[in-house]
């Protein structure tokens, strides 16, 4: 490993004043340090803001929840609020990785991981990610765990977070304190499609630094769920992944939200399915209609197009067990 700099500022203001050329935040760690142990990015500082006073987690006036960007994973999933009123965030943040990393990794560092296209963490192939205009081995190599909605010919990575799929499907803000003051970026909206320019992964600016995200009031959100599909049993990415939440009112669905994971350089919202299915009647024919819906989209590439139809299966699955439940 290359040498670093070091410093721990005392707040927000003082952190985005800190991060000058060369210099990267330091949330957990469990993604940032990986990639500098490969190569991928060699900061000359790293600014620490995982322990800033941004560990907590409160109601808003609105009924929403504020979550500081350094509250952990494991923290965020364990929340009694979080539990009751977004099933669907708790799920997903408990699907994702191992205890001991989700005890390590923050809210801040885990909707800013990089992809895990293997050309990227391998400083010996080109990718247009990590070095714009060398090109993207992945669309004729390994593209089996990669996108089939929203890629360009520059890059078909996927997103890795299981958070922000539920984030997405939820309309959560991130709350961001940048070097022209504070804003609020909207989800879906702080990640990007790749478009020819993949080595912007979000629409944050140079020292933006996320503070917070804040989860609307959603009553809606009791009833949810998120379910992923992986290659085994134990820590995993998703190949595959659903956020939903249901509300279904004498048989017909009366609204609904859904996101999903895996298939797209952001965490993918479904408006096409969520349009099909409001005024709908809440049966299998309806969700699989809607689900159609949305993945007539797809784009598949010659190693991925088993996503389609697992996309398309699990929200089937993901909507009727909502309807079912009581
Ligand atoms: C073995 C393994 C399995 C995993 N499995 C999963 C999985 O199944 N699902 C999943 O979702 N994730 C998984 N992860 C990824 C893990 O969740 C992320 O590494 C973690 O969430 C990143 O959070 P962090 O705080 O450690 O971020 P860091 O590694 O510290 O930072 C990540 C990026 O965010 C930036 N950053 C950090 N905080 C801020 C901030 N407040 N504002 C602006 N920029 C910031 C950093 O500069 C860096 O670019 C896995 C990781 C490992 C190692
Ligand atoms: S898919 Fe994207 S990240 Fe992967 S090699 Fe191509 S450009 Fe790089």
């Amino acid at each position: 490993m290359r040498p670093f700099a070091y410093a721990r500022p005392a707040d927000a203001r003082s952190a985005v004043a800190a991060l000058g050329d060369g210099a990267v935040y330091l949330g957990g760690g469990t993604n940032l340090v990986d990639l500098m142990r490969l190569g991928v990015v060699t900061p000359g500082t790293l600014v620490d803001v995982s322990r800033l006073a941004a560990d907590v987690i409160e109601e808003t006036p609105g009924g929403g929840l504020l979550v500081g960007a350094g509250v952990r994973n494991g923290d965020l999933a364990a929340h009694p609020l979080v539990r009751r009123r977004y099933p669907m965030l708790a799920q997903a943040l408990l699907s994702g990785a191992s205890g001991q990393l989700r005890n390590m990794a923050t809210v801040g560092g885990n909707l800013l991981q990089r992809t895990r296209c293997a050309y990227f963490q391998d400083v010996t192939k080109p990718c247009n990610k990590r070095e714009p205009g060398s090109g993207c081995p992945a669309r004729t190599g390994d593209h089996r765990n990669l996108a089939i909605l929203g890629h360009s010919e520059s890059c078909v990575a996927t997103h890795p977070s299981d958070m922000a799929v539920a984030l997405v499907a939820l309309g959560a803000l991130v709350r961001v304190e940048g070097p022209g003051g504070a804003r609020a970026v909207p989800m879906p909206g702080l990640h990007r499609l790749p478009g020819d320019d993949p080595s912007r992964d979000t629409v944050l600016e140079p020292g933006d630094l996320i503070t917070a995200v804040e989860l609307p009031a959603l009553p809606l959100a009791a009833r949810s769920r998120y379910r992923k599909a992986r290659d085994r049993a134990s820590f995993s990415f998703a190949v595959l992944s659903v956020a939903a939440a249901l509300e279904v009112d004498g048989g017909v669905v009366r609204d609904c939200r859904i996101a999903l994971g895996a298939v797209a350089h952001a965490p993918w919202r479904a408006e096409a399915a969520e349009a099909a299915l409001r005024g709908a009647p809440a049966t299998e024919a309806a969700f699989a209609r809607a689900a159609d819906a949305e993945l007539a989209a797809a784009r598949p590439l010659p190693r991925n197009g088993f996503k389609v139809p697992l996309a398309r299966n699990l929200l089937v699955r993901v909507l009727a067990d909502l309807a079912e439940m009581p």
